[in-house]
């Protein structure tokens, strides 16, 4: 399944997400706030490195809030 990262339209929190492809096209859950208003970035994969605010998304899980 491919990831996506998506962000929280209410507290702008970013996360990555492994969803099937007809997942992919509906809204998503916030991990923060529990919001269903996400939406998926255009950017996939290779940029999760790069991103700041590293302390809330984890290179080594796909869900983003372990904070290790
Ligand atoms: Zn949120």
């Amino acid at each position: 399944m491919p990831l996506y990262e998506y962000e929280c339209r209410d507290c702008g929190r970013r996360f990555e997400k492994l969803v099937s492809f007809r997942e992919a096209k509906s809204a998503q859950e916030c991990p923060g706030c529990g919001s269903r208003s996400a939406r998926k970035l255009m950017s996939v994969v290779a940029s999760i490195r790069k991103e700041e605010g590293g302390a809330s998304s984890c290179p080594t899980c796909t869900s983003g809030v372990c904070n290790l």
